[in-house]
């Protein structure tokens, strides 16, 4: 396969090291798997500034918007109901529209959010305010040290080029014992959808790759997180949203995929519960540490 030449090879962002197998093929760059901690990433790939620029343009409209947003509302209320305690500043890295943010500040929180999309930045400020939302990337916005109460990233930390340096970010701008919620799709979990679906298995649905430049599990993330210096640290399957990323675009098929997810996320439960929490199945994992 030929990739255009802007794509380029990178190295674990967990070990640092140039150790990869290729687990499978794509127009976008390989999805490759580090052989020494087992983090799945796309090598080659476009460069961070190339990203950038890419998620800066990305073309988004308000309907798709307003269905995000309430598909997503209840796990939105659950991350709020886990950080209550920590009641105070609080950043949410990639914060879209602001809506998340906007049901925060109604429970009292102060928001702050950073969101490199010009389309989402506008509506960002428009909901909360001109101050709060900042257009740039995490490490360019250089907020003090020790400053926010809880950091959230939904969904964001595998659209990053290096999650490693954003937590180490995301560590110093905490203050000490603040709270870090993520959820990221579950990398096993997608890249094995992937291959299920790129030899046809299920044959009738088609299925879009939802694979960003990374996937993590349970294990990689818990390395990446004790790298970063965090602690406490809590893993486990995510709350199911309403949203279908998978981009059917047929009624049944969508119908489809509602009653597959919703099957599949109660068996998924019950194989955490079995386990204690070690063998997670889910499409997405919620993560819950604190700076220590
Ligand atoms: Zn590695």
């Amino acid at each position: 396969m030929k990739y255009p030449l802007s794509l380029k090879g990178v190295p674990c962002n967990i070990c640092k090291l140039k150790a990869e197998e290729i687990i499978m093929k794509t127009d976008l760059g390989n999805i490759v798997r580090c052989k020494n901690c087992g983090l799945f990433y796309r090598s080659p790939r476009l460069s961070d500034e190339d990203e950038i620029r890419r998620y800066k343009n990305l073309g988004y409209d308000d309907a798709y918007c307003e269905i995000l947003d309430r598909s997503r509302k209840d796990l939105y209320l659950a991350v709020l109901e886990e950080i209550e305690a920590y009641k105070g500043k609080l950043l949410d890295v990639g914060c879209a529209d602001g809506y998340f943010l906007g049901l925060a500040q109604k429970r009292g929180w102060e928001p702050y959010g950073v969101e490199i999309s010009d389309f989402y930045l506008e509506k960002a400020k428009k909901n909360l305010s001109e101050k709060s939302v900042f257009g740039v990337p995490l490490k360019i916005a250089k907020f003090p040290s020790n400053l926010f109460d809880a950091v959230t990233l939904l969904d964001v930390l595998d659209h990053l080029g290096d999650p490693r340096g954003e937590l180490d970010e995301i560590g110093r701008i905490l203050k000490k014992k603040g709270m870090l919620i993520a959820r990221v799709r579950n990398g096993a979990f997608h890249v094995l959808l992937d291959r299920l679906f790129e030899k046809n298995v299920f044959g009738i649905i088609p299925v879009s790759t939802v694979f960003h430049l990374y996937g993590f599990d349970r294990h990689t993330l818990a390395i990446l997180l004790k790298k970063a210096n965090f602690s406490n640290i809590r893993i486990e399957n995510s709350k199911l949203t309403g949203g279908n990323p998978y981009c059917q675009t047929k009624y049944l098929e969508r119908y489809m995929i509602n009653i597959i997810k919703r099957t599949y996320s109660a068996f998924a439960e019950v194989v955490s519960l079995l386990s204690r929490k070690n063998v997670l199945i889910s499409s997405s994992l919620m993560i819950y540490a604190k700076k220590k």
